[in-house]
């Protein structure tokens, strides 16, 4: 069930027109990707349910494997995308620990459930994808001046009983590390029943998970807990350290932590690469990250996203083209030459 073989990916979105996708699909066949990653957010998932039917059917009869993407479904998976759901839902919402609903649907929540029911149907049935990728499964992500007041979800009446039944104390009105805990596990269990569900519908699983730089441990502890699920086949992670600002050094350690988890638990290892806000200069960067990650014995890499994503202006790279020529060469070059000692 591990492939020992490269597998290269790049995720794809914006264009649902069928026949534009046609001569990109050519292009990335023929630069060596094995496999692509469809967004399919829920506005996908309600308009163009059929136009990316037929991109996936038009890719896997160019012989490539086509996966899915919940991108920024129910706002709690990676991506852009905003939730129609997170704002209808409102029995379903995370609130904050000021006790502000958001707009995002809990992961505790049936709502959540519901919808991600409906979507993965589609993705069976309609899409008849080769299987899901599951981007960064999160709580709500508070940033600038949230993040600095220490605001942190969810407080909600289900979390709030959940957390009680599970620790025997109330939830605090700090984000402890048992808070933290419980998060991880509803995360977790939300996964498994997904992940479930899809086996069942024929669909392959990839988990990616968040890095986390300040506290291996935690990133450790992330990724066991969900390479314990019996219906998982891929465990992902993308590092990006240009966009933590680390250096990509950085990178090793999270790929030998993967590596690790996925010996333990029999899965296959892949690992993301940064085509998305990469600064002018730095593309060379990239050439060396991904001759580290396959130093370090991972052999499907993926990038987000097509051509360095140069046609989503929030994400382009300062200077697209040389970012996606130097990721292309790179990927080709350790195809061709072997995984490089370093
Ligand atoms: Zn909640």
């Amino acid at each position: 069930m591990v492939s020992e073989q490269w597998q290269f990916g790049v995720s794809y979105f914006g264009v649902r027109n069928p026949h534009h996708f046609r001569a990109d699909l050519e292009v990335i066949a023929r630069l060596g990707f094995d496999y692509l990653v469809f967004t399919f957010s829920e506005h996908d998932h309600r308009f163009y349910q059929g136009s990316v039917a037929q991109c996936v059917r038009l890719t896997q009869q160019r012989g490539l494997k086509a996966y899915v993407d919940p991108w920024g479904v129910c706002g709690i998976f990676g991506g852009e995308a905003f939730s129609e759901r997170g704002a209808w839902d409102l029995e379903g919402q995370q609130r904050r620990s000021d006790g502000r609903p958001l707009p995002l649907l809990c992961p505790t929540s049936a709502e959540v459930r519901a919808y991600l029911r409906q979507w993965l149907t589609a993705v069976a049935e309609v899409l008849q994808a080769d299987g899901v990728f599951w981007d960064e499964p999160h709580f709500y992500l508070p940033g600038g001046e949230s993040r600095r007041r220490g605001l942190w979800a969810c407080c909600c009446p289900r979390c709030q009983q959940g957390f009680a039944a599970r620790f025997g104390q109330p939830l605090p009105a700090q984000e402890t590390p048992e808070v933290r805990q419980w998060k991880e596990e509803a995360i977790a269990a939300l996964l498994r029943e997904l992940t479930a569900q899809a086996a069942a519908a024929g669909l392959r699983n990839t988990v990616c998970v968040l890095p986390i730089y300040e506290d291996p441990q935690a990133f450790a502890a992330r990724l066991e807990r969900l390479a314990a699920d019996p219906h998982l086949h891929v465990l992902a992670t993308d590092p990006y350290p240009l966009y933590h600002r680390q250096p990509v050094a950085a990178t090793r350690r999270f790929c030998d932590a993967l590596r690790h988890v996925c010996r333990r638990f029999h899965k296959e290892a892949q690992v993301w690469v940064q085509g998305f806000l990469v600064p002018a200069g730095e593309e060379a960067q990239l050439a060396e990250e991904i001759r580290l990650i396959a130093a370090s014995g991972i052999r499907n890499i993926a990038v987000w996203s097509y051509l360095a994503t140069a046609y989503m202006t929030s994400h382009a790279c300062a200077d697209p083209d040389t970012a996606w020529a130097v990721i292309t060469q790179a990927l080709q070059e350790v195809r061709q030459a072997g995984a490089p000692r370093l």
